[in-house]
């Protein structure tokens, strides 16, 4: 294969992957993962996302973390009603 048929290789293959990132029915897969922690940017506490708690916050107040670790580096406290954990890594019980 030449220069000139790589680079066009290349442009097919970056048109292609353009294209599929802007398929509608694939966007919200990939852009929203299910969150497993949950909190209300007015509150302190964050949840697991199945607290019955965390399913009253306004959607618009909703803050999503996918590690507990996030919603701590903001300053967040465990909910005591859920007590989701404050690591990510397995317990060591
Ligand atoms: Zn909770």
């Amino acid at each position: 294969m030449n220069v000139r048929m790589t680079r066009l290789a290349c442009a097919v293959l970056v048109a292609a992957s353009w294209v599929l990132c802007r398929v509608p029915f694939l966007e919200p897969a990939i852009a929203a993962p299910k969150a497993r922690f949950v909190a209300s940017d007015t509150s302190d506490r964050y949840h697991l996302s199945t607290c019955k708690v965390a399913q009253k916050i306004h959607p618009e107040e909703t803050l999503r973390f996918q590690t507990p670790e996030e919603a701590v580096a903001k300053g967040l406290v465990p909910c005591k009603k859920c007590d989701p954990p404050v690591s990510s890594a397995p317990a060591r019980d």
